[in-house]
């Protein structure tokens, strides 16, 4: 068997999967993020030692997926956000290796959920796919040639703070990044600014879907932000499948049709059609992902 861990900032999902990546079981508890690094895996380790004491087999690897900047290779966290206490810095593999006594390995969790989705999931097989997670914030992950591609600094595919989409300030302090039009947090922002009413991205989904015109047209501008974003990821790299994931798209039928307009008024030159799929995994998608990488990396030694 192998485990996935997806430490989010609320919450912490712990998956145990067959060796071609079914899940066997999954268990979520919150994740303590103002107790520091240790606290967190700790956290983890407990529910997957719950799951192990429920389910027969022999444990041969883990994967695990957070949220920052991670030093994929070494196993430990670069760059935290504000809502993590003593998070960067933090050996996360090494602590699991210790505990467990199997090979563990760490992604981010925007690269985990594509790994996931191309594993088991909307894009299963594919050999060239980009994702996109709209959550509280915009990520971005590549897959090039039947492998994740996270570049030279660890940061390829980070379209969420691209600029060319207005001149919103951004939560990182640049202007005019997709993440200004297309997270979470900022659908809520923008519908608060056309109405006065402060509401989240869900319920401003909720509003749209009853026919709220401003609703609608924060949605439609999410949308289009999206299309243009994946045109210029197309125009660049020739990839034409896309997975889009993240809270924000399980508004995919309010996104869809401005979706579709924008790429079907600005073709890539290749001529060649993109499809556009919503994520399949759901909330498994970064622990399956984790847990592939675990035995992507396993397989390279040994037959899993
Ligand atoms: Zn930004």
């Amino acid at each position: 068997m192998l485990a996935g861990v997806d430490i989010g900032g609320t919450a912490t999902e712990v998956v145990l999967c067959t060796a071609d990546l079914g899940v066997i079981d999954r268990l979520a508890v919150p994740t303590p993020a103002d107790g520091g690094g240790a606290a967190m895996v700790a956290a983890a380790l407990d529910t997957l030692r719950l799951l192990l004491d429920r389910t027969p087999g022999r444990l041969l690897g883990v994967g695990v997926g957070a949220a920052g900047v991670v030093d994929a290779r070494a196993g430990w966290i670069l760059v935290a956000s504000d809502s993590f206490r003593d998070w960067a810095g933090f050996p996360v593999t090494a602590t699991v290796e210790e505990a467990l006594g199997v090979p563990a390995y760490l992604d981010n969790d925007v690269n985990a959920f594509l790994r996931g989705e191309v594993a088991r999931g909307a894009v299963a097989g594919e050999r060239h796919a980009f994702g996109m997670t709209l959550g509280t914030g915009v990520g971005g992950a590549l897959w090039l040639d039947g492998g994740l591609y996270d570049g030279p600094h660890g940061a390829a595919g980070e379209i969420g703070h691209v600029p060319g989409f207005g001149d919103l300030r951004c939560t990182c302090g640049g202007r005019g990044h997709l993440e200004t039009l297309a997270s979470g947090r900022s659908i809520a922002a923008r519908y608060a600014e056309r109405t006065g009413r402060r509401a989240t991205a869900r319920r401003v989904a909720e509003a749209a879907a009853l026919g709220d015109p401003d609703a609608c047209a924060v949605y439609e501008t999410a949308g289009a932000a999206v299309a243009r974003a994946i045109l210029v990821t197309a125009g660049l790299l020739d990839i034409t499948t896309f997975v889009i994931g993240g809270g924000v798209s399980r508004a995919w039928a309010l996104l869809e049709p401005s979706v579709r307009r924008t790429l079907t008024a600005d073709p890539p030159v290749s001529g060649q059609p993109i499809r556009v799929l919503p994520a399949h995994l759901g909330s498994d998608a970064v622990a399956v992902g984790a847990a592939s990488r675990a035995r992507a990396e396993l397989t390279t030694v040994t037959r899993v």
